[in-house]
């Protein structure tokens, strides 16, 4: 899989991802036009599919112009019809989706909305969770529930530790700083903290990071139930 990584708006990553045996490339979320048309120009790339994460305006913007432009087919969550209306297929977990050869598995993951669902590209270990999970952090809990959330994450967490996990925001620096409040004598975490604050310094992305690596470091996969995982939810909101 070849993928392409860039920033949209202000904090949101846009990600092309591409079969390199068709050539197919898909848009995990359409969080703006001229960023996503950028990258393709730059990669010498069309778009084929618009791949929708959940119905949040920062994810669903650039469907529109991107769709009119290179005729695009949208798939997005079932439960997201009013906010995607136009869209070719709605999917929900269990279904599965394919980029050329590349074949992604449907997950609902809800919890920061209830329409979310994940891309997970099984064969090439990838998952394309856009709020769910975050870097050393995890969605805020908007229309679903911290037990939903809590679930979704640890469902995540039970993928192989080499797994690339591709989210929706550069959120690290904030989340990483409250992982170590929350966790003053992990060491993991304190090193973490220290590179996070270099890469963002120089200007890197922190995306995409591997579950092996969040099992170590975030604090929400690291909640011990759903209680724990609810109480730092809430403790971030304010931090
Ligand atoms: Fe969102
Ligand atoms: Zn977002």
């Amino acid at each position: 899989m070849d993928i392409e990584l860039f920033m949209c708006r202000t904090d949101n990553y846009g990600v092309l991802i591409r079969d390199p045996v068709t050539g197919l490339v898909a848009a995990i979320d359409a969080p703006d036009v001229a960023p996503i048309e950028a990258a393709l120009t730059k990669r010498g790339w069309k778009l084929d599919i618009i791949l929708v994460t959940h119905k949040h305006f920062d994810h669903v913007e650039g469907i529109a112009p991107l769709v009119a432009k290179y005729g695009a087919k949208v798939i997005a969550p079932v439960l997201a019809k009013a906010e995607v209306p136009n869209a070719d297929r709605y999917v929900d977990e269990g279904d599965t989706v394919d980029v050329g050869l590349l074949r992604a598995d449907v997950w609902a993951t809800p919890g920061h909305c209830v329409d979310h669902i994940s891309y997970h590209f099984a064969r090439e270990q990838v998952i394309f969770v856009g709020d769910v999970l975050f870097v050393m952090g995890c969605g805020r809990v908007l229309d679903s529930t911290a037990a939903a959330l809590h679930q979704s994450v640890q469902r995540i967490a039970t993928l192989p530790d080499a797994t690339q996990i591709y989210c929706g925001h550069e959120y690290t620096l904030s989340n990483a700083k409250f992982c170590a409040h929350i966790e003053p004598d992990n060491p993991a975490i304190a090193m973490r903290l220290k590179a996070v604050e270099a890469m963002r310094s120089a200007g890197q992305f922190t995306v995409p990071t591997t579950l092996g690596a969040e099992k170590s470091t975030n604090v929400f996969i690291r909640a011990k139930d759903a209680a724990e995982f609810a109480a730092r939810r809430e403790a971030k909101n304010t931090f």
